[in-house]
């Protein structure tokens, strides 16, 4: 058995604020594969060494250095139950490559975060890092009590690289060629829901909590 609850959205969806507060409130191991790149890159590993490029561009990483890295992650005890997946898949390839691993029986359910272009652009323009901690501020909608400064571990807030306007832009058109197909890959499966992404956080968390409450949370029991 076990369960897997895959969060789907643009970049500045609200995947990686949602993905952390349901990982805790549903006891479930939380795995951001962007995370992952970020803490190799930190590290200064050869997996982050060949992801940098790609990232800093704004394009995706190959989808066997993903795959690698993801199996690697999932397999460790924590995820033995289950786990939600916070930026993955992000292809076709990934998504099938995924499906063909899972161990039969287990439950997915794709929760896709739709938020418009405009509110996007905002959301991601103002959004501010922990570099320590990976808490997530904004400049408008959660401003730091000191500027430049994390509220929850005092560490230091900073604009990711692929957060700058030009960066942007050829995510979002990343998103719409390659991974945008899933939910079409997920709704043939019937497991895909739909949420607007575009209300308040608190409000967004509480249709996500209900939508992996009962069946799909059976699954990770
Ligand atoms: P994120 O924090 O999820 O926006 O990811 C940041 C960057 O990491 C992306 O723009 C990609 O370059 C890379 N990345 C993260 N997850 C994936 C994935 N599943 N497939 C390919 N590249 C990824």
């Amino acid at each position: 058995m076990g369960c897997v609850v895959i969060l789907l959205g643009p970049p500045g969806a609200g995947k990686g604020t949602q993905a952390s507060r349901l990982g805790k409130d549903l006891a479930l191991a939380h795995i951001s594969t962007g995370d992952l790149f970020r803490d190799n890159l930190a590290r200064n590993t050869e997996l982050g060494k060949r992801a940098k490029s790609f990232m800093d561009s704004g394009a995706l990483v190959p989808d066997a250095l993903v795959l690698d890295m993801l199996f690697d992650r999932v397999a460790r005890p924590d995820c033995e139950k289950g786990y939600l997946l916070d930026g993955f898949p992000r292809t076709l390839p990934q998504a099938e490559a995924f499906e063909k691993a899972l161990p039969r029986g287990t439950t997915v359910r794709a929760l896709n975060l739709r938020v418009s272009d405009d509110v996007l652009l905002e959301r991601l323009s103002g959004r501010r890092t922990c570099d320590a901690c990976g808490n997530i501020q904004h400049m408008l909608f959660s401003r730091p009590k000191q500027a430049g400064v994390c509220d929850k571990c005092s560490g230091k807030l900073v604009q990711r690289a692929d957060d700058s306007a030009e960066v942007v832009q050829k995510r979002l058109k990343v998103y719409r060629e390659q991974t945008q197909p899933l939910e079409a890959f997920y709704a043939a499966r019937k497991n895909l829901t739909h949420v607007d992404g575009s209300v308040g956080s608190d409000e967004v968390f509480a249709v996500l909590r209900k939508s992996v409450q009962g069946p799909v949370m059976e699954g990770c029991r």
